[in-house]
């Protein structure tokens, strides 16, 4: 093994090639081009296989990382993918968008001075080769089970969910009220960051593997969550949080101000060939525009390098405590000043100007005070400190929470937290119904994807435990 792993050494780390930002600012095609094999096994070879691999401990999915390194080193990546798949529903999503330098590669161990094993790209490149080469096959459980699993949410939690159960032979079926299957994945999550044929031939895979889907079904409106009780033998719950956090200054109820999901949806739909009124009439579209976005998260970096591509005059990003204190990824923050962005950091609205439609923020310094009871120093306002930044589209982007679901299904049983989320017993995965079970975002509050995965193959495990608890008594009673 030593001969041919432990390069960390002699090979520096590389990720993929990633285009010019001159280029990647007039489409939205994605950012890195793949490994080329040798590439990929040059890179897998860094990893000095640790007897404790942090990397794999601070990865959600506990994906057995050292192992599919080696072999993809020794260019057996038919076994690589079987062990990357074993452990992870979407290995070549969570490859492309996982915060890699927060979770895997920002625990690699390799010594100071040698950076960490680029495990994201090499996950990727397994996967995408699995596709390529018809690897990845829809699913033939071994034996068929009558039951069957609901599943609320055609996000990754769900999907994931309804592939493991699908594995053990539940009839599934998932209900979304999109028109499309993937949640965020498909209409949050821009295109540069994840294309969205990569989730398209998933939705196929569990097509042919015989999942059903029942889109534009919104439940509690076209069908209620009693209904789908009496239907299904289980249900689980995996809608996500959707309500975006509002600001409370003069002028926000000004033309040109939108929630920033509204505007990556509009986007995402226009590049998936749909017509979008919003988009078409320039409401929800950034070209020529002086664009402000609000916020430091994921969501408000996917706005930013969108309306640099959609051609924005200028884009500016402002946030109200520093760089070092952002909740985004730092890579995205890179990525988004090589493409043009400006960051205005310490720096909050206070209101936003204009006759009916904005025309500027009106912003105020802030200093970073005494860390509060979280860890995290105060943000105080400088006085005296304004300054109008001229703004014709501002973009709300300061997070989620969820929706009231025990109203909006109609199920005032449903239990929920201080937060809103779906209130769970965190070891059967039940929600306060019996047979109703909840993951992902809906009961974390705004996560990640791979934390979404993870959920919804937990919660699989639990409806599977349920309902063989549940087969095994009624077969006791029958024999009695
Ligand atoms: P979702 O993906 O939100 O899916 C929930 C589904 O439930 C949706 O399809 C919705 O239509 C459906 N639904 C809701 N209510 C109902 C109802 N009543 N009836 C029927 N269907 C319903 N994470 C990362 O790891 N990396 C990233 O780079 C990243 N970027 C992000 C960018 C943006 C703009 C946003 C908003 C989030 C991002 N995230 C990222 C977070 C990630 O997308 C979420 O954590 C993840 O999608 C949560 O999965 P989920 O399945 O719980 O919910
Ligand atoms: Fe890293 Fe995410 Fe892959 Fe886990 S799933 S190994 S955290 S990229
Ligand atoms: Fe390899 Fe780094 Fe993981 Fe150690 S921590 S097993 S070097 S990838």
């Amino acid at each position: 093994m030593a001969e041919r792993m432990l390069k960390f050494v002699g090979t520096p780390q590389a990720m993929p090639d990633k285009r010019p930002a001159a280029e990647r600012r007039r489409d939205f095609d994605e950012i890195y081009e793949g490994f080329a094999r040798d590439k990929a096994a040059e890179q897998a070879a860094r990893c000095s296989q640790c007897g404790v691999p942090f990397c794999q401990i601070h990865c959600p999915l506990h994906n057995n990382i050292p192992d599919w390194l080696k072999l993809t080193a020794e260019g057996r990546l038919e076994e690589a993918y079987e062990l990357s798949s074993a452990t992870n529903n979407f290995p070549e999503i969570c490859g492309r968008i996982c915060p890699q330098d927060r979770l895997c590669e920002g625990n690699c161990v390799i010594e100071k001075g040698f950076e960490s094993v680029t495990i994201g790209s090499v996950e990727k490149y397994i996967t995408d080769t699995a596709w390529q080469r018809g690897w990845v096959k829809p699913i033939q459980p071994r034996r068929e089970r009558p039951e069957s699993v609901g599943i609320v949410g055609a996000g990754p939690a769900g999907l994931a969910a309804a592939e493991q159960l699908r594995r053990k032979g539940y009839q599934v079926a998932v209900y979304d009220r999109y028109d499309r299957v993937g949640g965020l994945l498909i209409y949050g999550i821009p295109n540069f960051k994840l294309e969205k044929e990569i989730v398209q031939r998933r939705e196929k895979l569990l097509r042919d593997s015989k999942v059903s889907f029942h889109l534009n079904c919104d439940v509690g409106r076209d069908v209620s969550l009693e209904e789908l009780r009496a239907r299904h033998a289980a249900v689980l719950i995996a809608t996500g949080v959707y309500k975006a956090r509002d600001i409370a200054a003069p002028g926000v109820g000004l033309a040109g101000i939108a929630p920033a999901l509204d505007y990556l949806t509009a986007s995402n739909r226009h590049g998936l060939g749909d017509s979008v009124p919003e988009f078409e009439s320039g409401m929800l579209n950034a070209a020529g525009k002086d664009v402000v976005v609000i916020g430091g998260g994921d969501t408000a970096m996917d706005c930013v390098r969108t309306a640099v591509r959609q051609g924005a005059k200028s884009v500016k990003c402002l946030y109200r405590r520093d760089r070092a204190n952002m909740p985004g990824s730092q890579r995205e923050v890179k990525h988004a000043e090589e493409e043009g962005v400006e960051f205005v950091w310490l720096a909050a609205p206070q209101a936003f100007l204009g006759q009916e439609t904005v025309s500027h923020v009106r912003t105020v310094r802030i200093h970073l005070g005494m860390p509060d009871a979280s860890g995290r120093q105060t943000p105080q306002e400088i006085p005296n400190s304004h300054v109008n930044i001229e703004a014709d589209l501002v973009l709300k982007a300061l997070g989620f929470d969820p929706e009231d679901l025990p109203a909006a299904m109609s199920a005032p049983d449903l239990g929920v937290t201080g937060w809103n989320t779906l209130k769970i017993d965190w070891k059967s995965m039940m929600t306060s119904l019996d047979g109703v079970f909840a993951a992902g975002d809906i009961v974390r509050g705004a996560s990640l994807v791979v934390w979404a995965v993870r959920d919804g193959r937990d919660a699989a495990e639990r409806v599977h435990t349920y309902l063989a608890g549940k087969a095994l008594a009624a077969a006791r009673i029958a024999a009695e």
